[in-house]
């Protein structure tokens, strides 16, 4: 097995950021190898989420791991989830506002409205399909990492928020 190593996180700038990632047709050993790459990424950077985008891949796939940590000492602790080909099926009716950061965005926090719960449906590494309901904190974590398969930073979403107030 090659060794995964570590990749470099785009920031502010990169084009990859602000393009429509493409959805994921091969679910192969390349793309076991970039879910490993991503995870230890995100790991190394104390994220609670990264997508490929991030990395400079443009392709539809991103990790949810919501833990306490320093930024979020209040978030669940859950096992890190690869959702490849994620989709938003429905939504609570009211938003919550909460502070963001990003790791593609550094020393910047803001406040975004997200959606309290989300239905979301997506599949894993291997193709299979799952759907659940995602409630709060891991309900922002999914919006915020599907906002970047469609080429949104924080930065424009609270731009699109401010030009439509809920
Ligand atoms: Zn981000």
């Amino acid at each position: 097995m090659t060794q995964v190593q570590v990749a470099a996180i785009v920031t502010t700038g990169a084009e990859v950021l602000y393009r429509q990632a493409l959805p994921v047709t091969e679910f192969n050993a390349a793309l076991g190898e970039l879910a490993r790459t991503l995870m230890l990424t995100m790991e190394q950077a104390s994220g609670v989420g990264i997508a490929a985008p991030q990395i400079g891949v443009s392709q539809r796939l991103f990790i949810v791991a919501s833990r306490p940590n320093e930024r979020y000492p209040d978030a669940p602790e859950m096992a890190p989830l690869l959702m490849v080909n994620p989709e938003l099926l429905g939504h609570s009716e009211e938003t919550e506002d909460g502070e963001e950061g990003c790791l593609s965005v550094p020393g910047t926090r803001l406040s975004i409205a997200r959606y309290r719960w989300v239905d979301a449906r997506w599949q894993d590494a291997q193709g299979k399909h799952h759907q659940q309901r995602l409630d709060g904190f891991i309900a922002r974590i999914f919006q915020h990492e599907l906002d970047h398969l469609d080429g949104i930073t924080l930065l424009e979403r609270i731009q699109l928020q401010e030009r439509s107030p809920a």
